[in-house]
This record gives structure tokens, C-alpha cells and sequence, in this order.
């Protein structure tokens, strides 16, 4: 690394790209030396963070994610605002479909000085996935970027993963697909604040409303989120920019209300909690690697495990005691 922290911090708050990008190398580097020297420019970037509006968007592989959030991003920077667009993507790097660093999407919006697009890390912290998302959240926001996108892609655990660092969750629906073909999960309605209908035009605009009316119904019946908060469902074109000022004012109401009632705060320190304990399990896993010796302890309580001698979770819990023996 070429910059020291400490340049690092100068050229993420002077808003310079290129010292933004690799600031986001680093916090995605494999190797504990980065590592270490990521935590020295978080601590650094903390007083700095915090003051965007973490915008997650979910919904199935054509709903039109890429599209919205190109159109959306430029009607935010028409409003003044910075935007940042970051990817969510919980799967390895194999089965990757096109994502956001495939250069055709977004085009015009990565062109305008206002936005910021990074694709999502093929890798994380020592050849897993970790997931440092949040991390790179918080380089955009020390750099001035006030709106910041966070794209669910891959399949599984991202709306969850979404859901842990945004402030808002925005799902993405087109009309004359049911629920189960456009892959919609149980659970996941629970998670939404705003539903867009995408796609929606002259020609089936009436199947459009008819479906918007089913959703309102279905909604009525599930336990608020948030209090004092129906989920509005809207309707429009992402391609055509159609119904996104609408959707930029009401996830502004629900950020408003967020702050008014404190639960901003209190959702983002119950965020704070959960990403803890996911960097303690990543900590302490790459303690077992920290040597040969407990490598090779790692490797063969494993195997005891894979070829399984005995539980995996006694070889683990063996395993993590003779660790802190060790006092890591
Ligand atoms: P993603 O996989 O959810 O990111 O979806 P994309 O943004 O890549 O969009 C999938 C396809 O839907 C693309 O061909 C888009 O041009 C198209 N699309 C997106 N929004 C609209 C829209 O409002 N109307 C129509 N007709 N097509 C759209």
C-alpha cells in the first residue's frame, strides 16, 4: 500500500475518487497486514460516517434493479445530492452473473461526477466472503456521498445481508408474474418499507393498479415493521423514469419518520450488534490460521469432523477451548 492511513483519510474527505478506490481495495484485501491497516483508517473514517441515507434494493435478476437505480441515482444528483452505488453479493465468485462491474450498466450514471459505482468484491477477508460492504459504506459517507445504493445480487442470504446495513429496504416487482415466479420469498415482504412496480406502461397499467391493490390488501395483514408506517406501493418506469420523484419523497417520509421516532438510531445500533459478532467469528477464524501449528490443529479437528469420528460441533468446541488456551 502506497498511501499511509492517514492520506488515505485526506483524499477520501477531499472527495477524490482515485483515493477512494483504493481505500475500498484495502478494506477488501485478503491479507491481515491490510487488514490491520483497515481497521487504523475505520477508526479513522468513524467520526466522519453515518450521515447517509443506506438505501437497499432487492428484487429478482430482471425486475429492473440496474436500471432504477441508474434512473434514481440521476434524479438524487438533480437534487443536489452525492450517490453511491455499492452491491451486496453474499455468493462466491463462481455462478457471478453480470454485475455491477460489467461496464455496459449504469453507464451514464458512472459517468457523472456526483456518483460513485463499485462493483461488488469478487472475494473478502482471507479468501472467504466476508462481507465488506458496510465497511466501504462508510468510506462513501466520510467522502461526502448522500445517498448510498446497495444492490442485491446472487441469490440466498442477501436480502438478509441487505437488510443488516441499510436504512431502508426497497423492493423491486413487475406486474403479470406471481410472487413465486418472480422468486419472492416468505419473509421478504416482512422486510420492505417502499414497493415499486417496475415496468409499468400504457399497455398494462390496469393490471398494474389491479396488482398494486392486491399487494395493499396482502399488506394489511402483516405486522408493521414500523409503527405509524404503511408500505407504499408505487407504480412507474424505471426505464422511463416514471414515478421516481414519487419514490425518492417517500423514502424521504420514512426516513424522517425513522429519525423523529429514534428508531434510525436504534435499528443501526441492533445493526452494530450483529456485525460484532460476525467480526468476531471472522477474527477468530483467521487466528486458526495464524500459524502452522493451528493450522494444522484447524485442519485435523476438521477432518475428525468430515469423516466424522466425532460431532462437529465437539471438534469445533475442542477445538476453539485449546484456542483460548493459546489466548489467541
Ligand atoms: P436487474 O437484473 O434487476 O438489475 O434488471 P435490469 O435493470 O438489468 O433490467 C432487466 C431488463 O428490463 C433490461 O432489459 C431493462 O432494459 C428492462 N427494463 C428495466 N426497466 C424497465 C421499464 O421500466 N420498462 C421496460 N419495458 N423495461 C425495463
Amino acid at each position: 500500500m502506497k498511501f499511509s492511513t492517514e492520506e488515505l483519510l485526506q483524499g477520501i474527505l477531499a472527495q477524490d475518487k482515485r483515493i477512494l478506490g483504493k481505500a475500498i481495495t484495502l478494506i477488501e484485501s485478503k491479507k491481515p497486514e491490510h487488514r490491520v491497516l483497515a481497521e487504523e483508517l475505520l477508526k479513522k473514517i468513524l467520526p466522519y460516517a453515518g450521515k447517509s441515507v443506506r438505501i437497499g434494493i432487492t428484487g429478482v435478476p430482471g425486475a429492473g434493479k440496474s436500471t432504477f437505480i441508474e434512473s434514481f441515482g440521476k434524479f438524487a444528483i438533480s437534487q443536489g445530492k452525492k450517490v453511491a452505488v455499492l452491491a451486496i453479493d453474499p455468493s462466491s465468485s463462481v455462478n457471478k452473473g453480470s454485475i455491477l462491474g460489467d461496464k455496459t450498466r449504469m453507464e451514464e450514471l458512472a459517468k457523472d461526477e456526483n456518483a460513485f459505482i463499485r462493483p461488488s468484491p469478487s472475494s473478502g477477508f482471507l479468501g472467504g466472503v466476508a462481507n465488506t460492504t458496510f465497511e466501504t459504506m462508510l468510506i462513501c459517507e466520510a467522502a461526502g456521498y448522500d445517498y448510498i445504493l446497495i444492490e442485491t445480487v446472487g441469490v440466498g442470504q442477501s436480502e438478509v445481508l441487505v437488510a443488516d446495513i441499510s436504512d431502508v429496504i426497497l423492493l423491486l416487482k413487475v406486474v403479470g408474474t406471481g410472487d413465486e415466479l418472480q422468486g419472492i420469498k416468505r419473509g421478504l415482504m416482512e422486510m420492505v418499507d417502499v414497493i415499486f412496480i417496475n415496468k409499468v406502461h400504457e399497455e398494462n397499467l390496469k393490471e398494474a393498479r389491479m396488482h398494486r391493490s392486491e399487494l395493499i390488501h396482502a399488506l394489511q395483514f402483516q405486522h408493521p415493521k414500523e409503527k405509524d408506517w404503511k408500505v407504499p406501493v408505487m407504480l412507474g418506469s424505471a426505464l422511463h423514469n416514471e414515478g421516481l420523484d414519487e419514490v425518492y419523497e417517500k423514502i424521504s417520509d420514512f426516513i424522517s419518520l425513522k429519525i423523529k421516532t429514534g428508531r434510525l438510531e436504534e435499528v443501526r445500533k441492533i445493526q452494530a450488534e450483529k456485525r460484532f459478532e460476525y467480526w468476531v467469528h471472522q477474527y477468530i477464524l483467521s487466528a486458526t490460521k495464524s500459524t502452522h501449528e493451528l493450522e494444522n490443529q484447524f485442519e485435523s479437528h476438521k477432518k475428525n469432523a468430515s469423516e466424522l469420528k466425532s460431532n462437529p460441533s465437539s471438534e469445533a468446541k475442542i477445538f476453539v477451548e485449546s484456542l483460548l488456551i493459546k489466548k489467541l
